[in-house]
């Protein structure tokens, strides 16, 4: 589960986040949307600590991210060591750069498990190659990702992602990148995710994933939360989500 509370993140003067809550059930599925520079990446970014915030509180499986709350009240920074170890159960998936490109699709899956988690290499293999296939891609284990579709790519990266054992899958525009055919590869993989319980966020503005998978959708603007609706709510929706939904179909 992932539980945030009043976040607040500024770059500098600019504050992006200002005031987030959202909590996010173990198996829950939440899509967020929004105009660009709402802030989906960096509050996303801010759930496995790739950025810091500077007020509030993020716990993912009820343990608190990126910090450790002194008995006053104040928030200390974790070492690195620390936040590396907290990183490893939250898998994140991003618009590109997901693979290593000096690695076959095997290693970029098993580097994480047996560096990380210290996991037999034999063990890490095995369990690599039916991610593979999970995703579609047992027949590329050897590939190295330049040799690979966009979409296989993206396939190969969440298949990487879940090599982790994450216990939440973050998605940041996953097919944003990618032409509709492949887009719909990636967007399978995602709704099989989905439908098989993993706790996931999905940043992403394709409605078709929100339908067929999405328990809730969220929509941000100006850094705020603005309307949090269960997603079969979505075709009806008025306001400001309705009118954004309406304009992305
Ligand atoms: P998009 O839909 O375009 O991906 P977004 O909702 O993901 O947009 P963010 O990337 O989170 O938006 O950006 C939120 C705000 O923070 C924007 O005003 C952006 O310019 C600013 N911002 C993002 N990253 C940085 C950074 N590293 N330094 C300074 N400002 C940043
Ligand atoms: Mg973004």
């Amino acid at each position: 589960a992932i539980r945030a509370q009043d976040v607040h993140k500024w770059y500098g003067q600019l504050h992006v986040l200002k005031g987030i809550d959202l909590t996010v059930a173990t198996g829950e599925v939440v899509c967020l949307i929004g105009p660009s520079g709402s802030g989906k990446s960096t509050f996303l970014r801010t759930i496995n600590h790739l950025e810091s915030i500077q007020q509030g509180r993020i716990y993912v499986n009820d343990e608190l991210v990126g910090y450790r709350e002194t008995p006053d009240g104040k928030l200390q920074p974790l070492s690195e060591n620390a936040v590396a170890d907290a990183r490893r159960h939250i898998g994140m998936v991003f618009q590109d750069f997901n693979l290593f490109w000096h690695m076959t699709l095997l290693e970029n899956l098993i580097e994480g498990p047996v560096r990380v988690l210290g996991t037999p290499k034999e063990e890490a293999v095995e369990r690599a190659h039916g991610l593979l296939e999970r995703v579609g891609l047992a027949d590329k284990a050897d590939a190295y990702p330049r040799k690979l579709s966009g979409g296989q790519q993206q396939r190969g990266a969440i298949a990487r992602a879940l090599a982790m054992r994450p216990s939440v899958l973050l998605f940041d525009e996953p097919t944003s990148a990618l032409d509709p055919e492949t887009t719909a590869e990636v967007l399978t993989v995602m709704e099989e995710l989905a439908h098989q319980g993993m706790t996931m966020i999905v940043a992403s503005h394709e409605m078709g994933f929100v339908r067929r998978a999405a328990d809730r959708i969220v929509m941000m603007e100006h850094g705020v939360i603005i309307e949090d609706l269960p997603a079969d709510r979505i075709g009806t929706a008025d306001g400001r989500i309705g009118d954004f939904v309406r304009h992305l179909e």
